[in-house]
């Protein structure tokens, strides 16, 4: 074949072709979904990924860029007959500039990374999704990931200053700078989060902050997931902007406290708060915090005392999506999000739909903005039980919906949500947004098939 020969030439061994090497680039972690690439090529350098991009266009053929292979939605999902373009080993910190506060990065660098490397400086990178220790930030970027605190601070949008892309047309193009105000379109503030698109992230421009001065970690447990979710809203009425809100249930609490003995008290419903910022600030919002938790109806309350008894309350949160495989031989990860006010009526339903489906569902989220992920627990060796999870996941959607919120958060649409999409947009949203791919991508080759539904699935 005649572009496996072009990709050979220019990736030599650095082109996998044979079954077994192809097997690990099947799935991403949406593990329902399946696909056998025709190739996968490990660029090392960016010319090499412009080159590949360039290739594939020569000869129609569709590709997908790979960082980490993280998604929850199907993103990073090889394409039939197309190229995987994996990019981790583009993973180099080419720039780090203290005085600007910025760092410029390739695509495969892993978003913990920037941290470590920025911490001798006193800064870090904000945006912390709970894969930060392998998620890339190409896939990051391309999700518009986020994390516990970027309540506070903002998604991967709000950190990003600049990009160069390379278009699925085989243009390089840089979009924005180095600076937080730019001249003209934000144009790569419309890159991020377009799901692979609209073409490759080759270099991307960070914005590093300053590490919090200090932090107040608090732990309250409540005896329904409901009151835990009107503390939420009590938190946020009482004009307090916390780092980070986040809840998780019983099963979620039992499962991290299996996996990493986090040393969480037994509950129906955990809400940690964060607080953070410079000293002064952060004793007089504790003081608050303090009276607006005393009022909620906490059943124990903790702080933690110094940073180890902080990172062991983190742990127990960060671990526990991964951690719900112990109580589980598989689950769907659900993302969607709700206006924070409704979020204890959300959870109630979201407990009803459980019991009519007869399936458990654990949940562990990011309470302060609304952003739900129920993990939707199913044994997929017992007929059916699959497609009745797939089924209440559905419904958990429309659910969200109903109460004026969306179908993502932070994981994207990918294959797993592009049937929803016109539950959310219009005929008339969608095929604009269609038009903007195909205005930059008229051969539909990045990312093919993610995001927007089949025609057939459009207009059933
Ligand atoms: C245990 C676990 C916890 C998670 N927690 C969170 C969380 O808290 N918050 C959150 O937002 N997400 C979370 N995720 C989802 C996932 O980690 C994020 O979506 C992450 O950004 C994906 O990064 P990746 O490097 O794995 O990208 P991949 O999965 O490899 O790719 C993701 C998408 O990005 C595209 N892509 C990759 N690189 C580029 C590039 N350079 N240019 C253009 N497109 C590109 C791919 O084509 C694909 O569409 C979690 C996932 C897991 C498994």
């Amino acid at each position: 074949m005649e572009i496996l020969r072009e990709l050979k030439a220019l990736f030599g061994p650095r082109l996998l072709t044979k079954e077994a090497e192809l097997a690990p680039y099947e799935s991403d972690a949406l593990t329902a979904y399946r696909e056998r690439p025709l190739a996968v090529v490990l660029p090392e350098r960016k010319e090499e990924v412009v080159e590949a991009v360039r290739i594939c266009r020569r000869h129609g053929v569709p590709f997908v860029a790979r960082g980490s292979g993280t998604s929850l939605s199907g993103g990073s999902l090889p394409v039939r007959g197309g190229v995987v373009i994996a990019l981790n080993r583009l993973n180099r910190i080419l720039k780090l500039d203290p005085k600007a506060r910025l760092a410029v990065v390739e695509p495969g660098v892993v978003n913990l990374e920037v941290s470590r490397r920025a911490a001798p400086f006193g800064l870090y990178y904000a945006p912390d999704p709970s894969s930060q220790p392998v998620s890339t930030i190409g896939g990051n970027v391309a999700f518009n990931s986020g994390g516990a605190h970027c309540l506070r601070y903002g998604m991967t949008a709000n950190h990003v200053l600049g990009l160069e892309v390379v278009t699925p047309e085989g243009e390089v193009v840089r979009l924005g700078g180095e600076g937080l105000e730019g001249v003209g379109p934000d144009l790569h503030g419309f890159f991020v989060g377009t799901e692979g698109l609209l073409g490759i992230a080759l270099e991307i421009t960070l914005r590093l902050l300053p590490r919090p001065e200090a932090y107040h970690t608090l732990l309250a447990a409540y005896p329904s997931l409901e009151a835990a979710g009107e503390a939420v809203a009590r938190v946020l009425r009482s004009g307090l902007l916390p780092g980070a809100i986040e809840i998780m249930d019983r099963l979620a609490i039992e499962a991290a406290e299996a996996a990493v003995r986090a040393g969480y008290p037994k509950a129906e419903a955990l809400l940690i708060v964060e607080l953070e910022g410079e000293r002064e600030e952060v004793a007089e919002g504790a003081r608050r915090l303090a009276e607006v938790i005393a009022e909620s109806g906490a059943e124990e309350v903790r702080i933690a005392r110094d940073e180890a008894e902080r990172q062991a309350i983190w742990k127990g949160r960060k671990a526990a999506f991964s951690a719900v495989g112990r109580l589980s031989p598989d689950y769907i990860v659900q993302d969607g999000v709700v206006p924070r006010t409704r979020l204890a009526e959300a959870l109630r339903e979201i407990g009803r739909l459980s019991e009519a489906y007869g399936l458990r569902v654990a949940n562990v989220f990011h309470a302060g903005d609304g952003n739900l992920h129920p993990l939707v627990l199913y044994d997929g060796k017992r007929p059916g039980e699959l497609e009745r999870a797939e089924a209440l996941a559905g419904e958990i959607l429309r659910l969200c919906l109903r109460l004026g919120g969306s179908i993502t958060g932070e994981h994207g649409v990918g294959m797993e949500k592009r049937a929803y999409l016109a539950e959310m947009f219009s005929p008339l949203e969608i095929a604009a947004m269609e038009e903007v791919k195909a205005g930059l991508d008229p051969l539909g080759l990045a990312n093919r098939g993610k995001v927007f539904p089949p025609k057939e699935e459009a207009h059933a």
